[in-house]
């Protein structure tokens, strides 16, 4: 299979991206060669711990500690941060977790022009794009800016070990979304496209042994080597009808952000399939079903991934209102859809059946 064709823009972001477990031993060095010395390490309330020793790798005097990152970026948290980022007189910003705590940062680094070194604990893959979403007043919004791309990125496989097995397999799907997304979009290059398809290879053939044993190293560093690459397509192009219905179904109904993703994944590359069949074809190939959909869906099976959205607690009552959101404003996506299609789709997903074929 060739990913070649005969114009393409690309445009990729200047990040420093070291990779080796233990590398967060080396964050000391990082932030010298920034030329910094006064850093606020960030972390969630359940990070805590490891707030506290990441800020002994820093080996700088005076290190500053917030723990208070949460889910969607809550505006008053960053705004409180930001305000303890200048009291402190901080130079760097140090990010140790998931896409919560990278996507504070990134909020941080909107107003205070901080750079960042972000040291991913979860495979979401926030620090590899310029993306922020925020939440003010129940109202989640998405700016694309220079401003918030991450400088340094260290990706130490031994932190992700420390992933729960639930988390991992819907953190990795979340990854593969990016990735199975980018195989179609408008914009995407042929350098975007073998990005897409390593990181899907890389899942699927770590992600089924971590189920069973968690804390292996090698294969918790192929499944971060997937996510670097999935984060990186989705900073690099744009997504269609499954990330739309995400944002949506996380947005308004509060749905968990990776589990929704997992859910919903093999159904938009169902519905998807028939319209981009080219180039979902690697998924095909890679998940060994003619249909791309259908062969994600046994393979989230496989790993005992969450499949209907009413598990995840959305109320059946609520699938046509959904619809109508998804729906409200137009969006590309290669196979053209209306309400009720999307509706047909997700009352499938919110069974947790298999995908419709398409
Ligand atoms: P998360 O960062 O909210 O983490 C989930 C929970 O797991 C948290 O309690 C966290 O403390 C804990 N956790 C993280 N790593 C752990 C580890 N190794 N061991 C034990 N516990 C750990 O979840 P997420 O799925 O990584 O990120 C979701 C958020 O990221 C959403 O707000 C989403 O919108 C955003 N996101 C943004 C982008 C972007 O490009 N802007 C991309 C992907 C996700």
């Amino acid at each position: 299979m060739t990913y070649f064709s005969e114009s393409f823009t690309m445009q990729s972001a200047a990040v420093r991206v070291r990779f080796a477990a233990g590398i967060r031993h080396e964050l000391a060095e990082e932030i010298a060669r920034l030329k910094t010395s006064r850093p606020l390490v960030l972390t969630t309330p359940q990070q805590a711990d490891a707030a506290e020793s990441f800020a002994e790798l820093c080996c700088c005097e005076d290190v500053s500690i917030f723990t208070g990152a949460a889910m969607h970026t809550p505006v008053e948290i960053s705004e409180r941060a930001t305000e303890q980022a200048r009291n402190f007189a901080a130079d760097v910003l140090v990010a140790v977790g998931g896409g919560s705590t990278t996507g504070l940062s990134k909020a941080i680094a909107l107003r205070t022009d901080l750079p960042q070194i972000i040291i991913p604990t979860t495979y979401a893959g926030s620090e590899a794009t310029a993306i922020l979403g925020q939440t003010e007043s129940g109202l989640k919004t998405t700016l694309t800016s220079q401003a918030v791309q991450p400088e340094v990125i260290l990706y130490d496989p031994e932190l992700v070990a420390t992933l729960p097995v639930a988390l991992t397999v819907t953190s990795a799907l979340n990854a593969m979304a990016h990735a199975a997304e980018g195989l179609y979009a408008r914009d995407r290059s042929p350098i975007s496209s073998l990005m897409a398809v390593e990181g899907l290879r890389a899942f699927r053939s770590a992600l089924p042994g971590l189920v069973t044993d968690p804390a292996n190293i090698a294969l918790r560093a192929e499944t971060l080597y997937g996510a670097w690459l999935g984060g990186t397509v989705l900073g690099q192009v744009g997504m269609a009808l499954h990330h739309k219905l995400c944002h949506v179904l996380g947005g308004s109904f509060n749905l968990p952000h990776a589990e929704t993703h997992a859910v919903i994944l093999p159904h938009a590359i169902a519905f998807n399939a028939g319209a981009a069949r080219t180039q979902l074809a690697p998924i095909a190939d890679l998940f060994g079903d003619p249909n791309p959909g259908l062969g994600l869906y046994r393979f989230a099976r496989s790993v005992a991934a969450p499949s209907s959205l009413r598990d995840l607690g959305l109320p059946e009552q609520e699938l046509e209102r959904a619809a109508l959101l998804a729906t409200a404003n137009p969006y590309w996506n290669p196979q053209p859809f209306d309400s009720g299609s999307i509706l047909r789709l997700l009352r499938g997903a919110w069974i947790g059946e298999a995908p419709d074929l398409y």
